[in-house]
This record gives C-alpha cells, sequence and structure tokens, in this order.
C-alpha cells in the first residue's frame, strides 16, 4: 500500500527543487566578492524590490519586527508615545512597538479579523495624543487603503502599514505600503516572499524616513564610526540579498498568481455549511498569505482539525489567542479600548487550510474533498 502523501501548511523542499541552482549561483557569487553584510547585492535587491513594490525606497533589515520598530523610531517619538494597533496579528507587531518605547493602544478588529476602522476613528476622535498608527494587513488582505489615507490626513498620523503577511496585495488598485509614512515586510520563511532564513525591509518614499532607516539599522552611524542617534544592529546579510533578488523575488508574482488560483477554488469548492470562508475587506486583491475559515465554535474547529489531521491535510491557527492575552504583556503596558469580543469570538473559531503555491491542483482537490466530507 502506497502511503498517502501528507499535505504541508508550507512545503520548503518542493520550494528548494525549483530555486537549487539559482540559490547556489548566488551563494558561489557573494563567496567571491568577500563581501558578506549591506553591500552590493543588498542595494541591488533594495533596489529591486522598490521597484517591484512601485515605491520610492526599500531598506534591507534583519527581520520584519526590526523593520517596523525602525520605522517607528525614524519619526522621533516621545518615550511612551502612544500607537493605535489590532490585537489580532503575529506577537511582532506588538513587541515592534514596546521596542521602539511606545504604548500600544488596541481596538476591536472587524468579522474577518482586520482591525475595526470605525473604532480607529472613534479614538482617534476621542484621544488626540494618539499619532501613531499601525495597521496590519492580515491573512494577505488588504485593508481599505482609502480609508487609511483620510485618517491619516484627517488626524496627522506617523502611520507604519505592516505588510509581513501581504507583499503585492492591494485595495482598488492601490498597493498596500504606499499610503503610510512607511511600510514593513517580512522575509521569515513562512511569508510570501520567504528568503532561507530571517530577513525583512522597510519601505518608504521619504528620502529622509530612509536615509534614517539606514543609519538606525547601522549602530545609528552617519558615517563610518560616527555615532549620531542611538541605533540598532538590524542589518541583512549579502547572502539572504542575493539569494532573494535571483531566487526568490523573480517567482514572487506568478507564487502569487498560483496562491490567488487555490483561493479561487476554495472560494468557489468549499461547501460544508459548517465552514465558512472568513470575510475579507471590500476591494481587496488579496495575496492569500494564509486561507482562513471560520467555524461555528471551538468545539467543532477541534473536531474538524482531528479530521484533517487523520487525512494529512496540514493546517493551522492563526492565532490561538488575541495579543492582549500574552503573559508578556503586563497591566499598565498597554491600553485596550473595549473588551475585544469580536476578535476573541474570531479566533475561537478561526482556522487555516494550505495554501502555498506548491500545492498541485490534486491536493487542492484533496483538501476541498476532505472539508466538504467531513461530518
Ligand atoms: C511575520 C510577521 C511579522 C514579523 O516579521 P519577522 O520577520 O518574523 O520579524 C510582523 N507582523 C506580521 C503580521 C507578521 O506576520
Amino acid at each position: 500500500m502506497t502511503e498517502i502523501e501528507p499535505i504541508l501548511l508550507n512545503d520548503f523542499k518542493r520550494q528548494w527543487n525549483e530555486i537549487e541552482p539559482k540559490v547556489l549561483e548566488a551563494t558561489r557569487r557573494v563567496g567571491r566578492s568577500g563581501w558578506l553584510v549591506l553591500g552590493k547585492e543588498v542595494e541591488n535587491f533594495e533596489k529591486a524590490l522598490a521597484d517591484s513594490w512601485g515605491i520610492g525606497h526599500a531598506v534591507g533589515c534583519a527581520n520584519g519586527m526590526d523593520a517596523i520598530e525602525i520605522a517607528l523610531r525614524a519619526s522621533n517619538p516621545e518615550p511612551g508615545f502612544q500607537v493605535l494597533t489590532t490585537p489580532l496579528s503575529a506577537f511582532a507587531t506588538t513587541l515592534a512597538i514596546l521596542r521602539a518605547g511606545g504604548h500600544p493602544i488596541f481596538v476591536d478588529t472587524d468579522e474577518g479579523g482586520q482591525i475595526d476602522l470605525d473604532l480607529v476613528e472613534e479614538a482617534l476622535g476621542k484621544n488626540p495624543k494618539i499619532r501613531h498608527f499601525v495597521p496590519v494587513h492580515l491573512f494577505g488582505h488588504a485593508i481599505d487603503l482609502q480609508r487609511l489615507k483620510t485618517l491619516s490626513e484627517k488626524y496627522d498620523l506617523f502611520m507604519v502599514e505592516d505588510c509581513a503577511q501581504s507583499i503585492g496585495a492591494d485595495s482598488n488598485g492601490q498597493r498596500v505600503g504606499t499610503i503610510g509614512k512607511a511600510a514593513a515586510t517580512s522575509f521569515y520563511p513562512t511569508k510570501n516572499l520567504g528568503c532561507m532564513g530571517d530577513g525583512g525591509a522597510l519601505l518608504t518614499s521619504s528620502d529622509s524616513i530612509a536615509n534614517t532607516a539606514r543609519s538606525i539599522r547601522d549602530y545609528g552611524q552617519t558615517t563610518k564610526y560616527s555615532h549620531s542617534i542611538i541605533g540598532m544592529n538590524s542589518r541583512l546579510d549579502e547572502l539572504q540579498a542575493a539569494i532573494l533578488n535571483d531566487a526568490l523575488l523573480p517567482l514572487l508574482d506568478s507564487s502569487t498568481e498560483r496562491r490567488r488560483a487555490i483561493a479561487k477554488r476554495f472560494i468557489r469548492e468549499l461547501n460544508h455549511p459548517e465552514v465558512l470562508v472568513a470575510p475579507f475587506p471590500k476591494g481587496s486583491n488579496s495575496v492569500w498569505h494564509l486561507f482562513p475559515v471560520l467555524l461555528p465554535n471551538g468545539e467543532r474547529r477541534q473536531k474538524l482539525r482531528n479530521h484533517l489531521d487523520a487525512k494529512k491535510v496540514g493546517n493551522g491557527i492563526h492565532y490561538p489567542g488575541l495579543i492582549t492575552s500574552q503573559p508578556a504583556l503586563t497591566e499598565g503596558a498597554f491600553t485596550k479600548i473595549g473588551e475585544m469580543s469580536v476578535a476573541s469570538r474570531f479566533v475561537e473559531r478561526e482556522l487555516s487550510l494550505p495554501i502555498h503555491p506548491y500545492l498541485t491542483e490534486n491536493e487542492v482537490t484533496r483538501i476541498i474533498a476532505a472539508v466538504n466530507q467531513w461530518k
């Protein structure tokens, strides 16, 4: 009997089969160059990323979390500055705010798990001290960018868009990351543009923010051994930049198209009455980092998980709890506006199906059948 092959949430071995020759060539080039950190490769990759994003500058960083922190620090904020953000994201979003010296303020999400922009507006109207905002384009969806633009102008915000999950997404034709003062993305391997380790980038159309960010990521140096601001060590390796540039960035558009095609099939063919596609923002041309569905409750979700495990269909939960419930966040370190009841319901019910670009049509069929046949 042949064993049924497990369907993974991410399949890095299949990716390696596709990229191996280019990665080896890039590695050889970097090795021969004799230059390993922040050099020509990083510069070339930054240029290629900024061009493909359609934005003035990309600044390579050690990871996506640092890119958010660096963007916030580039605004030269007062210690304890208040930052509006979402309770439903990778913990890194909030951690970056805290590391930058900020005080996170959380508002509830909408039914699809994205920050509720009505509540954002209400909070901004009531508290004029909030001048920073870190919205997250979660799951690969684009939240309403026209609305973000209006809010950010009306309340004169320093907005940093967290695009770690949404590289390439747009809202009615407007790219994510192009509305805020800056944006951040991540090259963590599971992300839509993952590298072979850790990496990230800050995106901005502002020359001065780009310059400040380049200084902060490299010990706050303006010239060699002259430190004009308190910086960090958040440099991108030549190796990661070369691999991204040669092997991974060129695949981004086609892998995004593949994710979209799989999402289309899921939306059309999933028909189990207890499994709903999580709602997503109107106007979002999503890049489907994840494919979240909603179950009636946590118990039914666990039952479906058990069933999918038995069918060897990978599945995940994004996220098992809200950021506001993390033990690391002590009372007083943050403010919660309201009870986060919509977000709480969401995290109890959410389940993510595999949607990586190396899934075959047969595997997509297997995933759909496994869900639809669940009793
Ligand atoms: C992954 C992720 C980050 C952090 O990126 P790292 O490269 O892991 O530091 C931040 N925000 C969101 C929404 C993410 O998914």
